[in-house]
C-alpha cells in the first residue's frame, strides 16, 4: 500500500465499526462511515421511551474504563463516561445465592462464592483450585494449548462437582454465549481473568449507545463523514483489489473496512474470493442467540443490579418452568436512565440464533416473563411498558441472518489462530467487530478489534509490521 492511499470507507457502525473509523480519522486517514440503520451502534444501540433508555441488547461492560472501548475513547477524546455495576450482583442457582463482588477472584470471595453455591462437603479445595486458575491470566504459549481446549474438559481436571460446573456452564454463557461443551477455555480465562484483575464492570453512562455515540461524535469532530440510511451493497474489487463500495452509486476508496460481520460481506465481494475461503467462511458458527423482556417499572422492584439465575435443574417442576436468566438493572448504576422512582430491568435468556424459530423465541420470552414473576412477586404490577424481543430483532438491527449475541462463536475451534484473520484475501479489504481481530466479551471483543484493526492499518499503509498485528 503506499502512503497517500488514505481515502477508507467504513461499513456499519456498531462498536467495532464507530471506533476503528474514529481511530483511524485520528490517524490521519479520510474516512467515510456508511451505515444502514437511522441510528448508530448496531447491537449496541439504545432508545428512549416515555423517559426510560433502553438497549438493543441486555447489556453490562466487563471492564468499563479499564479495557477497550474506555481505552478508544480516552484516544478519540470521546465524552463517554461509566458507572461501576457494584453492591449486589448475585449468581444464583435455584435458591443458593452466591454473591460477585467487583473483586470476585479474592480469595475470601471465591471461598464465600464456592460456599454460596453449594459446592458438596469435601470438593471445596479443587473447587477454589479451578476458580483461581481461571481467574488468572496465562501465557501466550498456555493460551495456544487452552484456546483449542473445551472449558468442560478444563473444568474437568480439577473438579467434577455439579454445581461448580453448573455455575461455570452459566457464566460461559453469560461471557461468551454458549455453553462450556463449546466454549473455548483459552477464550473463557481470557474474558474472566480480565474481569478479575480489573474488577471494574461498568455499564456506559446513557445507556449502552453511549459507547458507539461517543466515538461517532468524535469521529465527526475529527473531520469523518458519517452518513445514515446509506445501506452498502456490494464491495467493488477490480484485479484482486478493493477499488470501493456500491451504496446507491459507486463510492471510490482505497481501503474499505467492513463491520457487517464475516458472512454478509463475503456475500458483498461476490465472485472474488475463491470457492474454498466462501466454503470455509459459510461453515463458520455463530454464538448463540438470546430473547430479551426489557421492562419499563414505575418502582424500584429488583434490588440488585446484576443477576445471573438458573433455576435448579434437579427439580424436574423447575426445569419445565423456568428459564436461566441474565438481568442486569442498569437504572441502578445510572439513574438518569429513568424518571425518578422508577426502574429498567434487562431480563435475557439464551436460545439458538436462528430468527425463523419463532414458536421457540415465543415460548422463551413466556418463560422469562413467568421467572422474573417468580423471582420478583409484583412486578407486573409495575410495568409501564414492557418489550419482548427476540432473534429476529437482533437479526434485523445488526442486518445479519442469524440473530446471534456476540458474531461468530469463541468456541474451541473458532478462536486464537484459528480465528479469521481481519485481513481478508483481497488487497485492502478488512474485517472489524466481534467477528475478526479481537478478543474479550461482545462489546468488548468489538472494540479490541477496533484497536487492533485501526493498528494494522495503518501499519499496512506505512509499510510496517506484516505481521498479523494481534
Ligand atoms: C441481547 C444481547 C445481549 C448482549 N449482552 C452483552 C453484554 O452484556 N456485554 C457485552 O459486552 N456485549 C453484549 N452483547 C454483544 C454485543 O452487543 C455485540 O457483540 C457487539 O455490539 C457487536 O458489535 P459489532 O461492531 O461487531 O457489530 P454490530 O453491532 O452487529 O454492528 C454492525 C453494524 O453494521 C451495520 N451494517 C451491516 N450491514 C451493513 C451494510 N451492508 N451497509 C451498512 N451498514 C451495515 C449494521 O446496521 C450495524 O449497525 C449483547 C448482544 C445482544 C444482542
Amino acid at each position: 500500500m503506499a502512503p497517500g492511499d488514505n481515502k477508507v470507507v467504513v461499513i456499519g457502525s456498531g462498536v467495532g465499526g464507530a471506533g476503528c473509523a474514529a481511530l483511524l480519522v485520528g490517524k490521519g486517514f479520510e474516512v467515510t462511515l456508511l451505515e444502514r440503520n437511522d441510528f448508530p451502534g448496531g447491537k449496541g444501540a439504545s432508545f428512549e421511551r416515555d423517559g426510560f433508555v433502553y438497549d438493543t441488547g441486555v447489556h453490562a461492560v466487563g471492564n468499563g474504563e479499564k479495557g477497550p472501548l474506555g481505552e478508544i475513547n480516552r484516544i478519540v477524546d470521546g465524552d463517554l463516561e461509566w458507572a461501576l455495576i457494584e453492591g449486589g450482583n448475585r449468581i444464583a442457582l435455584g435458591d443458593k445465592v452466591a454473591h460477585y463482588p467487583l473483586d470476585f477472584a479474592s480469595d475470601d470471595s471465591i471461598r464465600s462464592l464456592i460456599d454460596g453455591i453449594g459446592v458438596r462437603p469435601g470438593n471445596e479445595e479443587d473447587c477454589f483450585i479451578c476458580f483461581k486458575e481461571l481467574a488468572t491470566i496465562k501465557p501466550a504459549s498456555e493460551m495456544e494449548i487452552l484456546d483449542r481446549m473445551r472449558l468442560k474438559d478444563y473444568v474437568d481436571q480439577f473438579t467434577d462437582d455439579p454445581n461448580f460446573h453448573l455455575m461455570l456452564n452459566s457464566t460461559c454463557g453469560m461471557l461468551i454465549v454458549l455453553t462450556y461443551y463449546q466454549g473455548s477455555a483459552g477464550e473463557f480465562i481470557q474474558c474472566f481473568a480480565k474481569m478479575a484483575e480489573n474488577a471494574s464492570l461498568s455499564y456506559p453512562r446513557g445507556g449502552m449507545g453511549s459507547v458507539a455515540k461517543a466515538y461517532l461524535d468524535a469521529f465527526e469532530r475529527m473531520g469523518g463523514t458519517l452518513e445514515y440510511e446509506r445501506p452498502v451493497e456490494g464491495i467493488i474489487v477490480e484485479d484482486g483489489r478493493v477499488m470501493g463500495v456500491e451504496a446507491r452509486g459507486r463510492i471510490p476508496a482505497d481501503i474499505v473496512v467492513s463491520d457487517a460481520g464475516l458472512q454478509p460481506t463475503v456475500k458483498m465481494v461476490g465472485d472474488h474470493l475463491s470457492r474454498e475461503y466462501v466454503d470455509w467462511a459459510m461453515s463458520l458458527k455463530s454464538s448463540y442467540g438470546a430473547a430479551s423482556v426489557k421492562y419499563a417499572l414505575d418502582e424500584e422492584i429488583v434490588p440488585y443490579p446484576l443477576t445471573l439465575w438458573m433455576p435448579d435443574l434437579s427439580d424436574p417442576e423447575a426445569a419445565a418452568k423456568y428459564v436461566g436468566v441474565f438481568y442486569p438493572v442498569p437504572s441502578i448504576p445510572d439513574p438518569e436512565l429513568v424518571p425518578e422512582g422508577c426502574q429498567l430491568v434487562l431480563a435475557g435468556a439464551v436460545l439458538p440464533a436462528d430468527p425463523k424459530l419463532k414458536d421457540l423465541n415465543r415460548q422463551v420470552l413466556d418463560r422469562i416473563e413467568v421467572t422474573m414473576s417468580m423471582l420478583h412477586p409484583g412486578i407486573d404490577d409495575h410495568v409501564v411498558w414492557k418489550l419482548r424481543t427476540g432473534t429476529d430483532y437482533v437479526a434485523q438491527i445488526s442486518g445479519r441472518d442469524l440473530g446471534e449475541v456476540i458474531g461468530l462463536a469463541q468456541d474451541f475451534q473458532q478462536v486464537g489462530k484459528d480465528r479469521p484473520n481481519p485481513r481478508m484475501p483481497i488487497d485492502r479489504l478488512y474485517l472489524v467487530g466481534a467477528d475478526a481481530g479481537g478478543r474479550g466479551i461482545g462489546t468488548e471483543m468489538a472494540g479490541d478489534s477496533a484497536l487492533n484493526v485501526s493498528t494494522m492499518i495503518e501499519d499496512d499503509a506505512f509499510g510496517r509490521d506484516k505481521g498479523l498485528g494481534i
